[in-house]
């Protein structure tokens, strides 16, 4: 039998994607790069904003053509769905299926028999399953970047997420079993591990907390760097910035979202920080890594997440967080337009900023973090990086160093290739990317 993936989202769908693959091809099914050419078809996808969840409707047609010309195809959801979705879903797909039942799924498609099943299944979890689907092991479709999933769901309830509702409360992984597939991802090769979690600095098992975790990931031998997505601000203990600052495999890059700078904000967010406290933490951190690093190291750069146009912010509220973006000065800056989602405490809220207001306040910011991005990537300038080579077109390496930046350097010879670390030395500052010229190949 033959399947086909689609990822919408973030990491944590491609890592639960590397465990459906892991799962079917160790039933011997072979992957297809297409849904008219599978037999399973598998959609995960993301309910952060309509946009996306909109984006997995849109299959409707696809699906239907390809069940007109192939009987036994079968059409699966999951990954973030939200329960008003689920109904107009369930006339588009064959299976809405919760990944955290993934050890279950050959069973309930009858593949291990290759005879699929007739009508529609809704599997829901149950905790207990959080440990077999993590013993599923995923066909990591990265060579060099391994992304080893630390826990799942959250417990926050951010007014605007729909998070905990669609993966349910956090669930961590026992830590010997994360640093296993670290291991092994390092063993096979991986230059670069992910550690995921919706909040994954809330991480505790088994005596275990996030800095111990990442102080026993730092030990496992090899030459590998150490990042992590996402944390929570509310949850960056002491030991947990000593222990990043102080692990030196740990990449010397922080995307730390803020969602808003204005407390009131925050307040309806459901945020329990407040401004002044976001930056003391900021504050903190980079002093750590000037003290606990040499070199380029000593700077971190930290990127944010951020949301224009939450339910009632004021003109005045969005220029507080327009200044923490101009104090905070950060390297990067994922913005979004706040997009009501069903199901959340924050939909029941009057979402009365208009789409034109929302673009206003995302370019500002796009503004302001393009000016303070260059700033800081001017330092880079004459200085050499370590790039891990992720692309490679018309006569250019592309890859991120340890700071998460893009680079982009010309290639003499063709013997670079997707997966080396190279050192460049950077020639040229944009907001967003370094251009570098190759002194050395692969370390
Ligand atoms: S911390 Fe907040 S924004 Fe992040 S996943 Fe949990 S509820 Fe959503």
């Amino acid at each position: 039998m033959k399947y086909f993936i689609q990822v919408f989202g973030c990491q944590m769908n491609i890592s639960d994607a590397q465990r459906i693959a892991g799962l079917f091809e160790s039933r011997g099914m072979k992957e297809v790069s297409t849904a008219e050419a599978a037999d399973v078809f598998v959609a995960v996808m993301c309910s952060v904003r309509q946009m996306a969840a909109d984006r997995v409707f849109g299959l409707e047609q696809k699906i239907k053509s390809v069940k007109k010309k192939n009987k036994k195809f079968i059409a699966i959801l999951s990954g973030c769905i939200t329960e008003s979705d689920k109904p107009r879903f369930a006339e588009i797909f064959d299976h809405i299926l919760d990944i955290k039942t993934l050890p279950r799924w050959l069973k309930i498609l009858h593949l291990a028999r290759g005879k699929p099943r007739e009508g529609l299944t809704f599997a829901r979890s149950r905790r207990l399953d959080l440990r077999d689907y993590f013993a599923i092991p995923p066909k990591q479709t990265s060579k060099f970047s391994a992304l080893v999933p630390i826990s799942k769901g959250c417990d926050n309830y951010c007014s605007y997420c729909v998070v905990p509702h669609t993966r349910g409360p956090l669930a961590a992984r026992p830590p010997e079993d994360i640093l296993a597939e670290i291991e092994s991802a390092v063993k096979n090769g991986a230059k670069e591990v992910w550690l995921l979690g919706q909040n994954v600095n809330n991480y505790h098992c088994q005596g275990v907390d996030f800095a111990k975790l990442l102080r026993a990931a730092n030990e496992i031998p090899g030459d590998f760097w150490l990042r992590f997505t996402s944390p929570h601000p509310k949850d960056f203990d002491d030991n947990a910035v000593l222990a990043m600052a102080q692990c030196q495999k740990v990449t010397p890059y922080l995307n730390l979202p803020v969602q808003s700078g204005d407390n009131h904000i925050l307040k309806a967010m459901k945020r329990p920080y407040t401004a002044a406290r976001y930056k003391a933490l900021v504050k903190k951190i980079r002093a750590a890594f000037k003290k606990h690093r040499q070199g380029l190291e000593r700077e971190i750069a930290i990127s944010t997440d951020v949301i224009v146009g939450f339910c009632g912010e004021t003109e005045k509220q969005f220029q507080n967080t327009a200044r923490i973006f101009k104090e905070i000065k950060y390297d990067m800056a994922y913005i979004s337009r706040y997009s009501k989602r069903p199901g959340t405490a924050a939909a029941l809220l009057d979402d009365n900023v208009s789409d034109r207001e929302k673009k206003r306040r995302e370019e500002i910011l796009n503004d302001i973090v393009k000016i303070t991005a260059l700033a800081h990537n001017k330092k880079w300038c004459g200085k050499t990086v370590d790039v891990l080579v992720d692309r490679v077109k018309n006569g250019f390496g592309f890859g991120k160093d340890r700071h998460y930046k893009t680079v982009k350097f010309r290639i003499e010879k063709n013997d670079i290739k997707p997966g080396d670390i190279v050192n460049a030395k950077i020639i040229k500052a944009q907001s967003f990317g370094l251009m570098g010229a190759l002194v050395k190949n692969e370390k």
